[in-house]
């Protein structure tokens, strides 16, 4: 039987990129979207329509959505994963990042949940993975804007979660520690920047993004009526 169509936001690296193989191997489908294109071909995955879109554009990400299904049928899940971590203090840090955190990791998520959310509510099922983070949960230093963010991402998929769950859509959030990815790279102070990496390192290392895809696929192969509310995980090392 055909499986049915996946769409992951942030695709062209890191715990996108893994999630998008693991599925892949599953058989599904997939849209991908990031703003580096040529990252996502690269992946040279089969039965995959990769679109280089920026998540906070709500009319692109709805249209690559549409795009996607009249080819492979209805999304039957989003990973609204796209996100960026810039790491900075309230009393200094460039305005601008605290716009480019709010409008991707906020907006971002809600716009990629609406342009699928419709098509599940009339199907009556679906499923909605949030990426968050454990800072969603606890806070760090030099992370206010961040966290700031991800506890947005854990209250608005639970309030989601609560809003559908009568209707046999469900909602996920996966929050993991540290990953081995670039998500750092993107930090502008030098600083906090390799602070974080000494961090990092006194707690045993990260996680590998392949880890993290694991829990979104598991959490999305549970029987339809199982919702996994959340997943957090962390290297063992990480207090
Ligand atoms: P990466 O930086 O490796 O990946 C981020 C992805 O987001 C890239 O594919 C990037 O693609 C995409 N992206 C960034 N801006 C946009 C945009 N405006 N529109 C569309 N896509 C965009 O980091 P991770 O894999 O680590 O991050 C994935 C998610 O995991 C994020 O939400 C992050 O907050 C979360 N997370 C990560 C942790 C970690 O330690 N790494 C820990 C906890 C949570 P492109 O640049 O091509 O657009």
């Amino acid at each position: 039987m055909t499986k049915p169509l996946i769409v992951i936001t942030g695709a062209s690296s890191g715990i996108g990129a893994a999630t998008a193989r693991l599925f892949c191997a599953q058989g599904h489908p997939l849209l991908l979207l990031a703003r580096r294109r040529e990252r996502l071909e690269e992946l040279a995955l089969p039965d995959t329509l990769c679109r280089r879109v920026d998540v906070t554009d709500r009319a692109a990400v709805e249209e690559a959505v549409r795009e996607a299904e009249e080819r492979f049928g209805p999304a039957d899940a989003i990973v609204n994963n796209a996100g960026v971590m810039l790491l900075g203090r309230v009393a200094d840090q460039p305005v601008d990042e605290w716009d480019r955190m709010i409008d991707l990791n906020i907006k971002g998520v809600l716009y990629g949940t609406r342009a699928v959310l419709p098509g599940m509510l009339t199907r009556g099922t679906g499923t909605v993975i949030n990426i968050s983070s454990v800072a969603g949960r606890k806070t760090f230093p030099d992370h206010a804007a961040y966290v700031a963010t991800k506890f947005a991402v854990h209250a608005l998929s639970e309030n989601l979660r609560e809003e559908v769950a009568a209707t046999g859509v469900r909602v996920v959030t996966i929050a993991p520690g540290a990953v081995e990815t670039e998500l750092l790279s993107h930090t502008s102070d030098e600083q906090i920047k390799s602070d974080y990496e000494a961090w990092k390192k006194s707690a045993g290392g990260a996680l590998d993004p392949r880890t993290v895809a694991e829990a979104v696929v598991y959490a999305y192969q549970q029987p339809r009526n199982v919702t996994v509310r959340e997943i957090v995980l962390a290297a063992t090392g990480q207090e």
